[in-house]
């Protein structure tokens, strides 16, 4: 028998479950369940992408989901213990620098953090409640994806409210960290040299945020202090004027359940593409004109942001493309990078489509890559650092 080590990533509809051996390091199995509901769907596959039956029937809620993994799993892999379990927490607010151990303290503090996060934290706290259940007693990791970003420097962390809202934890704290601390981490691994110098990665996925590097260390993300701030995304708005939200109560007459609807799930994509999909692909197989604009509108953000973030690092050195989008979408990375090349951005298109790593000319002045991200990864190593090789024993 061995140690495994099972991570766990809630979101409001969905789970994603992964299973690595007790190194941290190698992928043994990994789950998806999405649209949690009446329609809930259950995906579960092996080291080698072979797909292991989890049952039929729809995923009705996040338990159900997870006792349909573990048992899946337990027959599978009989041979696997499960030594500690690795979550991802959305906020860990302005005192998690880092990934730590749950305790209730902890989960006490994160529990006051939902008011911050509340779409989001909520199904976190009951993923590590969930797996408390199932596996008693068995050392649980929160890893937040607000610690990376808190080397932002003031003026990257705040807004111009009166102090006293900075005090109460109005700041911005942006989020993926988990996304950017993996990618800051091949980049180091890869291309050392590219990694101290000042890198701009997109995180381009049905969420979508951008952040900016100096040095390894993050000094400015496109979220700010919720995960509806910067770029459009597949359902959310990204960056609005804060009046649209005044003359939303004021004159629409809509309380703050509704415009929290509309700014998070009708939004973005699917709402600029008149309610067609908020699916990249999708948008990118349709001809319809509120299909392009919506496509146009997301690449011209990006853009935006790029210029903003080269001011805020004082130049750009690379540039990472990373998430669904941007792994997966050359005429996006091209879209988005074909008018830069006034800042040095020069793409080599047939590396573009190719999805090389490097897909920009050879010797330009901003490197331009792709690099698949793995949060589950992240989660994994860290839950194995933080368990004292507790996972590693039988
Ligand atoms: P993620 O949230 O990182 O899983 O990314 C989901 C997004 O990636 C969705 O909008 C997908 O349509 C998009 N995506 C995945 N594969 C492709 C592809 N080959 N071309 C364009 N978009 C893609």
């Amino acid at each position: 028998m061995s140690g495994a080590i099972l991570t766990l990533n809630a979101g409001s509809s969905s789970l994603k479950v992964a299973l690595y051996a007790e190194c941290g390091e190698r992928q043994l199995a990994r789950g998806h369940a999405d649209r949690i509901g009446p329609d809930g769907t259950l995906t579960l596959t092996d080291a080698d992408g072979a797909a292991l039956p989890v049952g039929a029937g729809p995923v009705a809620t996040h338990r159900d989901a997870l006792d349909r993994v573990l048992e899946t799993l337990a027959r599978a892999r009989p041979e696997d213990r499960i030594a500690a379990i690795g979550h991802r927490v959305v906020h860990g607010g302005i005192a998690h620098e880092a990934p730590v151990p749950v305790t209730e303290g902890l989960l006490d503090v994160l529990d006051r953090l939902s008011q911050f996060a509340p779409l989001h934290q909520p199904h976190n706290l009951a993923g590590i409640r969930a797996a408390e259940a199932a596996f008693p007693g068995t050392p649980q990791v929160a890893c937040f994806d607000t610690a990376f970003h808190r080397t932002h420097p003031f003026v990257n962390d705040t807004f111009a409210l009166p102090r006293r809202f900075y005090d109460r934890g109005v700041r911005r704290y942006g989020f993926h960290g988990l996304s950017y601390e993996y990618i800051t981490g091949e980049l180091a691994r890869t291309d050392p040299a590219l990694a101290r110098g000042r890198v701009i990665i997109a995180h381009l996925g049905n969420g979508a945020s951008m952040c900016g590097i100096r040095g390894g260390r993050s000094v400015a993300s496109t979220m700010g202090f919720s995960a509806l701030d910067g770029l459009p995304m597949g359902t959310r708005c990204g960056q609005l004027d804060p009046g649209v939200v005044l003359y939303l109560m004021t004159e629409e007459g809509m309380d703050a359940a509704a415009i929290s609807d509309l700014l998070y799930t009708q939004s973005g994509l699917l709402g600029l593409s008149g309610g067609l999909s908020n699916d990249m692909r999708t948008l990118e197989a349709s001809a319809a004109p509120e299909a392009r604009e919506a496509i146009d509108y997301f690449t011209f953000r990006i853009r935006r942001e790029l210029g903003a973030m080269a001011a805020a690092l004082g130049g750009v050195d690379a540039m990472v493309f990373c998430g669904g989008i941007g792994e997966n979408s050359a005429p996006i990375r091209e879209a988005v990078c074909a008018p830069l090349e006034w800042m040095g951005v020069v793409l080599d298109n047939a590396a573009n489509r190719a999805h090389a790593r490097v897909i920009s000319t050879a010797g330009a002045p901003v490197q331009v890559m792709v690099v698949p991200t793995n949060e589950e990864l992240v989660i994994a190593r860290a839950t194995r650092a933080l368990t004292g090789g507790e996972a590693a024993q039988t």
